[in-house]
C-alpha cells in the first residue's frame, strides 16, 4: 500500500489550497473528496475572492484543482468513512472499500446539507430528493417541485426553479423568511410559486421516484399532500464529523476544535476551513486556513520524520 505524507480530506477551497502548499513542499499528497469544489462549486457568482473580480464557483475550483495537480498533488473522488491512528501513522477507510496509510491528515471536508430526517427522504435521494438546486433544477423543467426552507438558499432555489418548473411550492415552517428582503420580493412576484407557510414536511412519498410530500400545518395540525416530482431541501448546512470519534474535540454544533495553527488534539491531524469551530465560512478564509494547515503539517512531518523535505526559512529557525 502506498504511504502518503499527507492525505487531505475534502476538495474545496481549503483542501486544494492545502494541496498546493504540501505538494510544493514535495510532500506526497493525496486529496480524497466526495466532489470537486465543495460548496464553492455550487456558487454561480463570486465577487469577493481577492484579486478576482468575478468568478463562477465551479471554474474557480477547477483552477484550484489544476494548480494543486500541477505540483504533483493526487486527487481521487471517494468518501472517507473511517480513520484509525496506529502509532505515528493514520489508516483511512473509504466508502468504496479502499484503504490508505498516511503520516498526517488535513481535515478540510467543509459542511454538508442538513437533512429533513423524515420518512422517505433518504430513500428518494437522487430520485427526486435533491440538496442542490444549482445542480439539479434543469431536470425539473415544466414539472412541479417543492422547496423546503426559509433562508437565502431556499429563496435562491425557488427563484431559480420558478423560471424552469411549472409550479414551485415553497414550504417553510414559520410565516416569515430569514433570507434577504430583495430575494424574498423577487420570489413573491413569481406567479407560479405558492408559499406554504407554517408547515413542515412529514414524509416524502413516491414509487420508483418522488411523487409528492405530506405536510402538516404547525398550528392547526391540518395535513395536506402536495403532488410534485422533486423536493429541494434547503434548510442549511451542518458539519458531519462525528465519524472521527475521539481523535478530535467538537463544539456544541459538531464543528471541530483546532487551534490557530490548525492543530487538533491529535498530533498529525490538522483541520481547516468550514469544518473548524468559529470559522468565517468564506472562500478566502478557507483558502488561508488551508495554507496554514499545510505549512504546520509540513513542520510536523519535518520534526517527526527527521528529514528536511524541502528548504524552508521557518524550519531552519527551529
Ligand atoms: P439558513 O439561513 O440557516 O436558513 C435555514 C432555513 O431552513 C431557515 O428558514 C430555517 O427555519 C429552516 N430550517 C432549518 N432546519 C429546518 C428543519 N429541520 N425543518 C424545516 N425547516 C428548517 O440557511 P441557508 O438558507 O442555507 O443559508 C446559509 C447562509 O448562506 C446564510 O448566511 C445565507 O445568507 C447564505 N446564503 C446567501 C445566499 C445569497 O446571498 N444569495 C444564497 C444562499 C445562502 P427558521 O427560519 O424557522 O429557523
Amino acid at each position: 500500500m502506498t504511504q502518503y505524507d499527507v492525505i487531505i480530506i475534502g476538495g474545496g477551497a481549503a483542501g486544494f489550497s492545502s494541496g498546493i502548499y504540501t505538494s510544493r513542499r514535495l510532500l506526497k499528497t493525496l486529496i480524497l473528496s466526495k466532489d470537486i469544489g465543495g460548496q464553492t462549486a455550487l456558487t454561480t457568482e463570486i465577487e469577493n475572492y481577492p484579486g478576482v473580480d468575478f468568478a463562477d464557483g465551479t471554474a474557480l475550483m477547477m483552477k484550484f484543482k489544476e494548480q494543486a495537480e500541477k505540483f504533483g498533488c493526487e486527487f481521487d473522488i471517494d468518501e472517507v468513512v473511517g480513520i484509525k491512528k496506529d502509532g505515528e501513522l493514520f489508516l483511512l477507510m473509504t466508502a468504496t472499500g479502499k484503504e490508505y496509510v498516511t503520516r498526517s491528515v488535513i481535515l478540510a471536508f467543509g459542511m454538508s446539507p442538513k437533512n429533513l430526517d423524515v420518512l422517505g427522504e433518504a430513500k428518494f435521494v437522487g430520485r427526486g430528493v435533491s440538496y442542490c438546486a444549482t445542480c439539479d433544477a434543469p431536470l425539473y423543467k415544466g414539472k412541479n417541485v417543492a422547496v423546503v426552507g426559509g433562508g437565502n438558499s431556499a429563496l435562491d432555489a425557488t427563484e431559480y426553479l420558478g423560471r424552469l418548473a411549472a409550479k414551485v411550492y415553497l414550504i417553510h415552517r414559520r410565516n416569515e423568511f430569514r433570507g434577504d428582503e430583495i430575494l424574498e420580493a423577487r420570489v413573491r412576484k413569481l406567479k407560479n410559486v405558492e408559499l406554504v407557510f407554517e408547515s413542515v414536511v412529514t414524509e416524502v412519498v413516491g414509487d420508483d421516484r418522488v411523487r409528492g410530500v405530506r405536510v402538516n400545518h404547525v398550528t392547526t395540525n391540518e395535513q395536506r399532500k402536495i403532488e410534485c416530482d422533486g423536493v429541494f431541501v434547503a434548510i442549511g448546512h451542518v458539519v458531519k464529523a462525528r465519524w472521527l470519534g475521539d481523535l478530535v474535540d467538537y463544539d456544541a454544533i459538531g464543528h471541530i476544535h483546532a487551534n490557530k495553527l490548525s492543530e487538533t488534539k491529535t498530533p498529525g491531524l490538522f483541520a481547516a476551513g468550514d469544518v473548524v469551530s468559529g470559522s468565517f465560512k468564506q472562500i478566502a478564509t478557507a483558502s488561508g486556513e488551508g495554507v496554514s494547515a499545510a505549512l504546520r503539517c509540513y513542520q510536523y512531518l519535518t520534526k517527526t520524520t527527521g528529514r528536511l523535505l524541502a528548504p524552508d526559512w521557518d524550519i531552519k529557525k527551529k
